[in-house]
């Protein structure tokens, strides 16, 4: 048993790499004595229990001290292993209380999906978990040009290093043991490489280019790319601005589908990956394509400014300048004039014909307009019934789609089109 007050140092000191996080070389330290995390960390700091601590997100005083103490390592280069290095760049301050902007929480939940990690990688002589993993916009290793992995491809369970028990179970699934070098990772296409090279230079750099505005603080920037990627994955208009940018850019997709989620770093890596390809279009040419996009999907201000207190004057001066809405309220007399408008423009005086005239959603008037396009009639419409699929073949599907991190409806549609390609 090691004694923490042994005047040497411990047995066990290995270095920390190149770009490491804190809690893998904490979890390197505790194998390389034969002790698995959880007891090193009770050992250090006595009464306390690691649990759900994110070791990454900020620095223990008595910790660092007790570590640095027993391996020789100087306190000033473990602090180093922390996230901190992107305060002031990709978030702003830390609040203890409030989840970190683009660093998602590891450790402690099976849906805590923090850490990711590159399979290749892993499987070098020295394995480790990075820094540059922690980030949710990074979905791709720089080094070898594939994706990477954020959970168990076998259970779904979230990677967590500082629940491995032993140095050669560090990369492996805590849950249920499976290698996670053994992931199978494609290459990623070179326009997201693109994307994910543009925004680390943006981290080093601390400002990037945007259109018209010309070179803008990194954080301004990645609050506006957080807002567009939440506007391509989650809400009403998510499809319509999806649809905008591939008819757009004629980009032909064969990845899986973006799941809608509220909570964007939920997603894993590759639909987070297209989602982030479509953010990143968004931002280009600023404001030119992000105009034309909400313009598609008639979004406006009101709903971009909703509950934003620390919108960035780039975006802010944007939306105000062009995403304006018409007037709030639409009198009698106005409408009426519209659908005459219409009416003699040999156009139908639809809500959306109307709501494109005015510019506004007229909803307090929306039985007045004219009926729009019927549904299409049942079982030509592009959703449709399956009867007599078994209850266990549902829940099995809804489980399959949830690991692959796509909405059920695409994912059943993929495997039925595979299986239909391989009988042709
Ligand atoms: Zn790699
Ligand atoms: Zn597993």
């Amino acid at each position: 048993m090691l004694r923490m007050s042994d005047a040497h140092h411990w047995p066990g000191r290995p270095s920390p790499c190149d770009g490491e996080t804190f809690s893998s070389w904490f979890a390197r330290v505790a194998h390389a004595n034969f002790l698995s995390p959880s007891d090193l960390y009770a050992a250090v700091l006595p009464g306390a229990r690691l649990y759900s601590v994110d070791l990454d997100r900020r620095s223990d005083p008595d910790l660092l001290n007790v570590l640095s103490k027993n391996t020789g390592i100087p306190e000033e280069q473990l602090l180093t292993l922390f996230l901190t290095e992107f305060q002031g760049r990709v978030y702003e301050r830390d609040n203890p209380k409030a989840p970190l902007t683009w660093l998602p929480h590891s450790g402690g939940s099976r849906n805590s999906f923090g850490q990711q990690a590159c399979p290749r990688c892993l499987a070098s002589s020295t394995p480790f978990y990075r820094k540059a993993w922690r980030l949710s916009f990074a979905t791709i290793c720089p080094k070898h040009g594939t994706g990477l992995i954020d959970r168990c491809h076998k259970c779904g369970y979230a990677i967590a290093p500082l629940q491995t028990p032993s140095e050669r179970l560090f990369c492996h699934c805590h849950n249920c043991g499976a290698d996670l070098r053994s992931a199978h990772e494609p290459k990623a296409d070179r326009i997201d490489q693109d994307v994910q090279a543009f925004l680390e230079d943006v981290v080093k750099r601390g400002a990037a280019p945007l259109g018209q505005n010309g070179y803008v603080h990194s954080l301004s920037y990645f609050w506006i790319l957080r807002k567009l990627l939440r506007l391509v994955v989650s809400g009403e208009f998510s499809l319509p601005i999806q649809e905008h940018v591939l008819k757009e850019t004629g980009w032909t997709l064969g990845s899986p589908s973006i799941r809608r989620l509220k909570n964007v770093d939920r997603l894993p890596p590759t639909p987070r990956r297209l989602a982030l390809r479509f953010a990143s279009h968004l931002a280009n040419d600023w404001p030119d394509n992000f105009i034309s996009a909400c313009r598609a999907a008639r979004l406006t201000q009101r709903r971009l400014l909703r509950a934003e207190e620390h919108a960035p004057f780039a975006f802010v001066a944007v939306v105000e300048a062009h995403l304006c809405e018409g007037p709030t309220t639409v009198d009698n007399r106005q409408f009426d004039r519209a659908v005459d408008f219409l009416v003699r423009h040999n156009q139908q005086p639809t809500h959306a014909a109307l709501s494109d005239l005015l510019n506004n959603r007229i909803h307090a008037k929306r039985h007045l307009a004219a009926a729009g396009r019927q549904c299409a009639p049942y079982g030509t419409h592009r959703y449709w019934k399956l009867d007599g699929v078994a209850p266990e073949t549902r829940e099995a599907a809804k489980r399959a789609a949830k690991l692959a991190g796509e909405n059920v409806g695409p994912w059943v549609d993929r495997i039925i089109q595979k299986a239909l390609e391989q009988k042709l």
